[in-house]
Parts: C-alpha cells; structure tokens; sequence
C-alpha cells in the first residue's frame, strides 16, 4: 500500500493577506512601513506575526495613555450605551464639561469641536479671516518647517514646499518665515496681516521648540499690531511637554509668562487619545466671532468623543502624569545627551521638551550614506527589526512620542534599542 504522504501545511500569512487589501484597495497617499499591526497593550503593541514592539512613537503623538487603557474601553462602553452621536443641532453634557475643561486649563474663552488637527487649524483661519474681514486684513503669517494639516487650507498654511507640489493654486493669504526669528515676523507685517500662527514646537519640522524670547515677542508684537497670536499645539500640546501647553513649559520661570495666553489654541492627537477628536480654543474677547451659521461639522465633539477625552483628562491629572512626562522626559535627554557625546558621528543634536523628543542623526554616516533613502527612515527601519517604533520627522530625524505612562523600565528599553543601534553604525 502507497504511503499517505500529509499535503504541506498552509501557511497563513495574514501580514501579507493585510498588505494585499491595502495595495490593491486603499489610496496610495502614504508612504507605509511594512508592518501590520493587530493588537495593543499599555506601551507595547503586537504585529500580525506575533512580533512585540514598544511603542514610543504612539500613533505621531496621539495615544496619550497607550493602548488598551481599562479605563478608555470602559468609558467607550458606557457612553456607547448612551449616546453616541446627535450631531450639533443639539446640546449635551460631555461637549459641555469638556469644554469647560479645556478653558479651566487655558483662560477665559471657548471652545469649538472638529474631528482631526488640520480641522482644528481650518477654524483657526476661519476665526482669523473673521477677524480681519470688515478691514480687508486675511493675511496669515506661519513659519518656515511648520506642519499645519493636509486640508487645502492647512498645506497653504504649511511652510514646507514638499507639501504644496501637485496642489496649486495654493490658497493665497499664507506668509513662511523662520521659526524663532522675531524680527522675520514684523518685518512680514503688511497691510493685509491679520494672525500670526506658530507651532508650541515644531513637530513634523524635526522637533524644534519655540525660545522663551520668541514667543514673548510675538504676544507683544502681536499686541502691538492687532494681529491675533494664534498656536497650533496639534502635536506638542495637551500635557505632552508635562504641562497642558508646551508654552508654559517653556515660559517657566520666565519673567512674563504668567501673561503669555495666545489668543487661540488649535488642538487634536492626544486629546482623544486616539479616538479622533480635534478643537480650538479662542480667548473670550474673539470667542464670539464664529456666530451661529459661520462654522460646523456634522462629527465634531460628539458625546462619544468628548466622554474620551474627559476620562484622559482624569487619568493624566490623578495619576499626575505631568510629574512622569518631565522625570522622564528629563531622564530620556540626560541618557540621549550622553550617547550624543560617545557618538558624534552617529547623533548630532537631541532637541525636545517632556515627551516630544527628536533625535538628529548626522550626514554622512557610513552605512546611510549613498543609500538614496532617507537617514531617518533607515533608523526607523532598523529600529522596526530590533522590536521599538519611533517616528521619523524629516530627512534626519527620528522622533520619539510615548504614552505618558511610560514605565520607567520600557523607556530603559527603548534606550538601550537605540544604544544597540547607534553602536552597531558607529562599527561599521
Ligand atoms: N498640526 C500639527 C502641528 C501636526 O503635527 C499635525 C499632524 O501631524 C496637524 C496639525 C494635522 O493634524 P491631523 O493629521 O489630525 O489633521
């Protein structure tokens, strides 16, 4: 009798299946790693082979308590049973409270509710042209690197070209000039100016922070010319620096900070922590200016979305996370600091505040070198292989982003990840 010989086992690739539907259904606008991801727990999430990654990159700055925080799932359950949505024809308790929330963190204002960063930054023009409309003033000055959303308004916005190409004609009203140069601001000021619009720090730029000069100047300037001061803290806000605004992080103990308020804050990423959630705050002498009829959105600062954000608020200041985002946040720039001094030729700058944190590799580094790719995108690569995901920010730099309650243990892992590797270049 033949031998029954078993046929092959079928080997289940669900990575690859994942990476099929993408190719062949979803628009090829981003640049994607090869990597699916399947599940998340705390500051570790897992791919569809089973891989385990520490995640200090978190979504680009957005999942405030991880992954699969008991208390968000809990929340999400119980206003789901609720009330999820009911547009804003209504009124409602959780867009209520937290919007009270969020002027008891800043100062007298209010609040409007959108679903995403760029949203957040279109009200803010919005505003801004009300302002400047029965004077004929529209013109908004931004800076040079800035990241401001991909809307049409938010890449007329954005001072980087690298956005802008295939789109034109950009929407006219947007001024670039470098970042933490004051004088390049008041010598834009035109007729026309109507805002000035700044980062706290600049995120997609490659993690440069405003200087306390700057932006005390700017109030000032501002003031002076009757431009509205206006921040998008998208990225570095809502407690990321371990303090709710990156401003005041930067402005401690700095004679004048105490009267540095903006006149309107953009905000997103980590207010919903991952469930999409985007506002603007404005100061209440301009609170106004949007009347009924001028702004909306079907989506914005629904019950679910709002009920999210409070319960982040809650467990950041119980758990009093500021306190761990600047220990560690400290810890992270003493460690990295260090492996810059043993690596020149590897790191060349660690710039950043509490847990927005960019790491600038050097030109030239060998193995890099003559590649055709990116320097930061072969970090984030390799960084992938060996189980930790960063975030890259331009040509450079690598960038980390973690949960705020970030272990100490993990952030000794993710820096002994990055030693391994920094080590390995510098050999070869
Ligand atoms: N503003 C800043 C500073 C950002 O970093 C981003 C996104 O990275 C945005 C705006 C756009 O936000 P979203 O992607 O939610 O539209």
């Amino acid at each position: 009798m033949k031998d029954l010989v078993p046929p092959p086992p079928i080997i289940h690739n669900e990575q690859q299946e994942i990476l099929e539907l993408f190719s062949n259904y979803v628009v090829p606008s981003y640049g994607r790693f090869d990597l699916a991801l399947k599940r998340g727990e705390g500051s570790y999430v897992w791919d569809a082979r089973g891989k385990r990654y520490l995640d200090l990159g978190g979504g680009i700055a957005v999942c405030a308590l991880g992954h699969a925080h008991p208390e968000i799932t809990q929340a999400l359950i119980e206003q789901s049973r609720e009330l999820v949505h009911v547009s804003n024809l209504y009124y409602h308790a959780p867009q209520g409270r937290l919007a009270k929330k969020i002027v008891e963190h800043l100062a007298p204002g209010k609040v409007f509710f959108c679903n995403s960063g760029a949203e957040a930054n279109e009200g803010l023009y919005k505003v801004a042209r009300k302002f400047g409309h029965d004077e004929g003033r529209f013109e908004i000055i931004t800076a040079t690197n800035s990241f401001h959303g991909r809307t049409l308004g938010g890449i007329a916005a954005t001072g980087q070209d690298k956005v802008k190409h295939g789109f034109e004609p950009i929407m006219p009203g947007y001024q670039h000039v470098p970042y933490n140069d004051l004088q390049a601001v008041a010598d834009a000021i035109s007729p026309a100016t109507v805002a000035v619009l700044i980062e706290g720090i600049q995120g997609e730029g490659g993690i440069t922070p405003a200087t306390p000069e700057y932006l005390l100047g700017l109030r000032k300037l501002c003031d002076e010319k009757n431009l509205l001061l206006m921040i998008d803290a998208v990225q570095c806000g809502h407690f990321r620096t371990g303090r709710f605004q990156s401003y005041q992080r930067t402005l401690e103990g700095v004679a004048g900070d105490e009267a540095f308020v903006p006149d309107a804050i953009s905000m997103a990423k980590s207010l919903g922590g991952g469930f999409p959630i985007g506002a603007f705050w404005v100061n209440l002498k301009h609170a106004d200016l949007l009347g009924p009829g001028t702004h909306g959105t079907t989506f914005g600062g629904t019950p679910l979305g709002c009920a999210v954000a409070l319960k982040i608020f809650e467990v950041i200041e119980r758990d009093n996370l500021q306190n761990n985002i600047r220990q560690l946040g400290d810890w992270w720039m003493t460690q990295l600091n260090a492996l810059k001094e043993e690596f020149p030729n590897i790191i060349k700058t660690v710039r950043g505040v509490g847990f927005m944190i960019g790491i600038e590799l050097a030109d030239n580094i060998p193995p890099y070198a003559n590649s055709g790719k990116a320097p930061s995108l072969l970090m984030v690569n390799a960084l992938h292989a060996a189980g930790l995901l960063t975030i890259p920010s331009g040509l450079y730099v690598f960038r980390l982003l973690p949960p705020y309650n970030l272990k100490q243990r993990e952030a000794e892992e993710g820096m002994s990840l990055i030693r391994a590797e920094v080590e390995k270049l510098a050999k070869s």
